[in-house]
C-alpha cells in the first residue's frame, strides 16, 4: 500500500524557529491540496472510481476534492478513449482552468490512442494540450494512477515559481495556440 508523503521542506533550524524558501513551501501547498478534473469517457474512468474509493483512497494525498467546474481546479486527469472531435472540447476545457495547471494522461488511449489506432480516435491528448505526467496501462490499475498522483507532487513540490511566466513555458503553449 503507498503510504502519504510526510515530508517537510528543506530547513534551517534555530531556536525555536525555521527558515526555508517560499517556492518550497509553496510547492508543498500546492502538491497537498490538488483539486483535480477528471476527464472521463470511458473504462479508464472506471479505475479512477476506484482509485477515489475506500480501498485507496485518494483523500491521503489530498486530492479527495473533485472538481467539475474548469475554473475551479489545478489537475486535469484524462481518463479514456478520446475522440478527435472531442479534441478542442479537451483543449477548452484545459484552457478555463486557471494557472498553475497540470495534466495527466491516464491510461494507453490518452497517452496514445492505445489500441484504436483509427481515423476517429486522437492519437494522445498531447496533440492538442501539454500533458505532464504519463501513466500506462490498459486499464491502468489504481497503484498506476496513485504512482501518477505522486509524481505530478514531485513535480508540484519542485516547480519554480516563476515557470509560468518563463520563456520556456510561452513557447510551450504557443506550440499549441493557446494564449
Ligand atoms: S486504455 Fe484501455 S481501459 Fe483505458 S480507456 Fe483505453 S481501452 Fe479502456
Amino acid at each position: 500500500m503507498i503510504k502519504k508523503s510526510t515530508e517537510t521542506p528543506e530547513m534551517y533550524l534555530g531556536e525555536g524557529f525555521g527558515l526555508t524558501r517560499l517556492d518550497k513551501v509553496v510547492g508543498l501547498a500546492r502538491a497537498n491540496s490538488i483539486w483535480p478534473l477528471p476527464f472521463a469517457t470511458s473504462c479508464c474512468g472506471i479505475e479512477f472510481m476506484a482509485t477515489m474509493a475506500a480501498t485507496y483512497d485518494l483523500g491521503r494525498f489530498g486530492a479527495e476534492r473533485l472538481s467539475f467546474s474548469p475554473r475551479q481546479a489545478d489537475l486535469l486527469m484524462v481518463m479514456g478513449t478520446i475522440a478527435k472531435k472531442m479534441g478542442p472540447i479537451l483543449k477548452q476545457v484545459y484552457v478555463q482552468m486557471a494557472e498553475p495547471k497540470w495534466v495527466i494522461a491516464v491510461g494507453a488511449c490518452a497517452s496514445s490512442g492505445g489500441i484504436f489506432d483509427t481515423y476517429s480516435v486522437l492519437q494522445g491528448i498531447d496533440k492538442v494540450i501539454p500533458v505532464d505526467v504519463y501513466v500506462p496501462g490498459c486499464p491502468p490499475p489504481p497503484e498506476a494512477i496513485l504512482d501518477g498522483i505522486l509524481k505530478i507532487q514531485e513535480l508540484m513540490k519542485n516547480e519554480p515559481l516563476n515557470r509560468r511566466s518563463s520563456e520556456e513555458y510561452r513557447l510551450l503553449m504557443d506550440k499549441y495556440g493557446i494564449d
